[in-house]
């Protein structure tokens, strides 16, 4: 069947014309929401733990983390080629000496075809973008702002402690480096959205500069302050044909040339509180494909 969204899979074979597998790794960064700069609380959903496999004292050398994970993914995807995604916390935040030092551990391992980088948007320059940049001579190089909605209010609700104008100045330098790739973390169903709220998102970002989107349905995990709200009553979550649904009008509404990196995320499940259909991810994609081939959907549909 054929895929009715450019899958992240679909741009790889493209662009790399073999199986790549992206390695995670937590390079020992810490986030400006966490550390008591912004605040101390961080964003409302996030406990890094429930995503990162590596807790502060277990944390092992990057280059370590490379090879271990290279081998893993050898075995088990039988990968090719690599890209190497600084994917915890805040992945720029820190002065451009230890930047370089941490990116410069994928040097040396040859099957690795590129970096990217996920980061706060009021946590880049052009000094940090320039460093990338430098990365593009031999690696193809990717950088997410996790952005979540282009909604103030609910940029407020959920801590993020930055408003959408920081999103778009981020990009705004962005888009001058022309062989950095842009995406943009997006989460559905967040608190007090509707999903007019959603699609206005889809809509608002179609007309931006980027290369990418990756797209979660809200889902908690302990220890986060929405976890807290959820026990007590105070949200609700999306079932997973409210999110499919919105999910399939949000795609039509985004340009075909948007690389979809995710559109349902992962979670440890010792940490997970709800929902638990989440953790059926390749069944609810199938899902999604059927439904989108047989309501005959495809994503851009709408983008004029
Ligand atoms: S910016 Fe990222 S790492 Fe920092 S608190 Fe928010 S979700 Fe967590």
């Amino acid at each position: 069947m054929k895929k009715h969204y450019y899958s992240y899979n679909q741009y790889l074979r493209k662009t790399f014309g073999v199986r790549v597998h992206r390695l995670s790794l937590d390079a020992g960064f810490n986030c400006p929401n966490l550390d008591g700069k912004l605040s101390s609380q961080g964003c409302a959903f996030c406990n890094n733990k429930a995503f990162s496999r590596y807790t502060e004292s277990k944390r092992k050398p990057i280059k370590q983390q490379i090879a271990e994970s290279i081998q893993f993914a050898r075995q088990r995807y039988k990968a090719k080629k690599f890209i190497a995604y600084f994917q915890s916390f805040t992945n720029t935040y820190a002065d451009i000496q230890t930047l370089e030092k941490k990116y410069n551990q994928i040097k040396g391992f040859e099957n690795i075809v590129g970096i990217s980088v996920s980061t706060r948007p009021d946590c880049i320059n052009k000094d940090k973008l320039d460093l990338l940049d430098k990365f593009s001579k031999d690696y193809k190089v990717y950088i997410e702002y996790g952005l979540q909605s282009v909604h103030d209010k609910t940029l407020e609700k959920i801590n993020r402690k930055h408003n959408f104008k920081a999103f778009k100045d981020a990009l705004e330098l962005t888009k001058r480096y022309e062989n950095i790739h842009p995406a943009a973390h997006i989460i559905l169903g967040l608190p007090g959205e509707s999903k007019q709220d959603m699609l206005e998102t889809a809509s608002t970002l179609a007309q931006m500069p980027l290369w990418g989107l990756k797209i979660h349905c809200l889902h908690l995990v302990k220890d986060t302050t929405l976890a807290k709200q959820y026990k007590k009553g105070q949200i609700q979550l999306l079932s997973k044909s409210q999110y499919l649904d919105i999910l399939i009008d949000f795609l039509k509404l985004i340009p075909k040339n948007l690389v979809i990196l995710r559109l349902v995320s992962d979670a440890n499940p010792s940490q997970l509180i709800a929902p638990k259909w989440l953790n059926q991810k390749s069944k609810v994609l199938q899902e999604l494909d059927k439904k989108l081939e047989k309501q005959d959907i495809w994503q851009g549909e709408l983008v004029g």
